[in-house]
C-alpha cells in the first residue's frame, strides 16, 4: 500500500469496520445494512451574490444510521465536500454516538463552497437557503446538525432561524453548538478537551501513573489541543511540548499554557516563546512523553513515522489522527491507544446535553454539564477498555465492536420494517 492509499480515510473507516465486523462475527446481511447510508439528499442551492450574480452551490445531507435515535453531525463548508466524504463522516458519527451511548445516530452534511471568498450576507443565504433544502430531513425528533469545518455558532443560529420560521415556533433543538442566547450550552467550548482529559486520567490509572508525574506533547493548539492543554495543566501534568502547523514550543519543565495563549493571542503564533525552547515541529512528536494528544488534524501518524513515537499512551483527540497500517506498528509497540471515537466525543456528549436541555426548556449549572460529561467519558472509557480486555483486542478494535454490536442490537430490536 502506498503512503497516499494508506491515508485515504475512507479506506481506514472500511479496515476498522471490516475488522470489528469480522471478530463480532456478523452476517452479511447486518454488514450491508450497517454499511449503507439510511437516507441521503443532495440539493443544488441558488444564492444570490453581493455583485448581482446568481451562483448555484451543490449541498448534501447524510443520514447513516437513526437505529438509535435521531441522526447527529456537523456541516462543512469546503470547497472540496464530496458526496462520499460525508457519507463517511456520519457513519463515523454513528459509531461515536453509540460508543458513548449517546441515543443519537449518525449523520454529516456538507456544501461545497469557499467561504473565504465570500461574505457574511452571502454564507447567511447560502445557509438559508441550504436549510431549506433538507427541511424535511432535519428536526429536533429526525437530525440535528452541529458546526463543523467552516461553519460556527451564527451559522447555527441562521439555521435555528430558518428552521424556525418554516415551522412557526422558535424551534431550538433543531442544531447545537448555538450561540448562549439562542440555547446553546455551558461547557460546550472545552467539552472536547476536557473529554480528552478525563479518559487520559483513566487510562493513567491504569499505569498506575499520576498527572503531576506525567510528560504531555500536544499536536495543535486549537479548540481541542488549546483546551486539553489547559485543563490537563490545571490538573497537574506537565504539558513538555506544544506543536503546531508553523513550529513547535519546548519545556522540559511544564510550559505555562495560560502565558503560552496570551503569547498567541498577541502575535497570532506559538512562536518566539520566552516560556520555552523552539524546537522542530516532526521531532517534538517524537519526545519522550506519557501521553502525546494529536489534537491537529488527520493522518498525521503514518507507517513512516509510528515507529519513533515515544509516548505510552496516545489520545487521539483528532478525528483520524492514525492511519490503520500505523495501528499495528503502535500495537507492536505497546502503545495505550485511546482511539478518536472514544477520545473526542466529548464534544457531541455535551451537544446531546444542549439538545436535552433545549427539550427541557430548563439549564443546567456548568458544573451539572461537567460532572455529567465525567460520567460519561468515564463509563465509555471501561466499557472500552474492559470489551478489549475481555475479547484480547486492542482498544480501537474494542471501541469499533462495541459501536457496531449496539447499533445492530438496536436494528434486531426494530426488525425490518416491510
Ligand atoms: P481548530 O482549527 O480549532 O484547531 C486545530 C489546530 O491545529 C490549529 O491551531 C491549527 O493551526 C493546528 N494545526 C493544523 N494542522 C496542523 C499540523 N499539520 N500540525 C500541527 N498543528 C496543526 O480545530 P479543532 O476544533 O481543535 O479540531 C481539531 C481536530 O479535532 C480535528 O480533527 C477535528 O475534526 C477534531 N474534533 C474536534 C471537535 C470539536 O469539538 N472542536 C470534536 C471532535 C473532533
Amino acid at each position: 500500500m502506498t503512503l497516499e492509499q494508506e491515508k485515504n480515510p475512507w479506506l481506514a473507516a472500511e479496515v476498522r469496520f471490516d475488522n470489528a465486523a469480522a471478530k463480532l462475527g456478523l452476517d452479511d446481511g447486518m454488514r450491508k445494512v450497517l454499511k449503507s447510508p439510511a437516507r441521503e439528499m443532495t440539493v443544488h442551492i441558488p444564492v444570490q451574490l453581493d455583485d448581482g450574480r446568481l451562483e448555484v452551490f451543490t449541498g448534501y445531507r447524510v443520514q447513516h444510521s437513526i437505529a438509535r435515535g435521531p441522526g447527529k453531525g456537523g456541516i462543512r463548508y469546503a470547497p472540496d465536500v464530496s458526496i462520499d466524504e460525508v457519507r463517511a463522516l456520519a457513519s463515523w458519527m454513528t459509531w461515536k454516538c453509540a460508543v458513548v451511548n449517546i441515543p443519537y445516530g449518525g449523520a454529516k452534511g456538507g456544501v461545497i463552497c469557499n467561504p473565504a471568498l465570500m461574505s457574511d450576507g452571502e454564507l447567511e443565504r447560502l445557509t438559508r437557503r441550504y436549510t431549506a433544502g433538507i427541511m424535511d430531513m432535519i428536526g429536533p425528533d429526525r437530525d440535528i446538525p452541529a458546526p463543523d469545518m467552516n461553519t460556527n455558532a451564527q451559522v447555527m443560529a441562521w439555521i435555528m432561524d430558518t428552521y424556525s420560521m418554516r415551522m412557526g415556533s422558535a424551534t431550538t433543538a433543531v442544531v447545537t453548538g448555538k450561540p448562549m442566547e439562542l440555547g446553546g450550552s455551558l461547557g460546550r467550548q472545552e467539552a472536547t478537551g476536557r473529554g480528552c482529559m478525563l479518559v487520559t486520567l483513566e487510562a493513567l490509572s491504569r499505569f498506575g501513573l499520576k498527572p503531576e508525574d506525567s510528560k504531555v506533547v500536544i499536536q495543535g493548539f486549537g479548540n481541542v489541543g488549546g483546551m486539553a492543554a489547559r485543563l490537563m495543566a490545571k490538573r497537574g501534568f506537565r504539558i513538555i511540548a506544544i506543536v503546531e502547523y508553523d513550529g513547535a514550543v519546548y519545556n522540559a519543565n511544564g510550559l505555562d499554557i495560560e502565558a503560552l495563549m496570551a503569547h498567541r493571542k498577541e502575535t497570532g503564533s506559538i512562536n518566539e516563546f520566552e516560556g520555552g525552547e523552539a524546537m522542530d515541529k516532526r521531532e517534538a512528536m517524537f519526545l519522550p512523553c506519557d501521553v502525546l494528544v494529536p489534537a491537529a488534524t488527520e493522518n498525521v501518524i503514518t507507517s513512516e513515522n509510528a515507529g519513533k513515537l515515544n509516548c505510552r499512551i496516545l489520545c487521539e483527540g483528532a478525528n483520524g489522527p492514525t492511519t490503520a497500517v500505523a495501528d499495528g506498528i503502535l500495537a507492536e509497540k505497546g502503545i495505550f491507544v485511546i482511539p478518536d471515537i472514544l477520545a473526542n466525543a466529548g464534544g457531541v456528549t455535551v451537544s446531546y446535553f444542549e439538545w436535552v436541555q433545549d427539550r427541557q426548556g430548563y439549564f443546567w449549572n456548568e458544573g451539572l454539564v461537567n460532572s455529567r460529561l465525567e460520567e460519561i467519558m468515564v463509563r465509555s472509557f471501561a466499557d472500552v477498555a474492559n470489551w478489549g480486555e475481555k475479547r484480547k483486542v486492542d482498544n480501537r478494535t474494542a471501541a469499533y465492536m462495541l459501536a457496531l454490536d449496539r447499533v445492530a442490537s438496536a436494528i434486531r430490536l426494530r426488525g425490518i420494517y416491510a
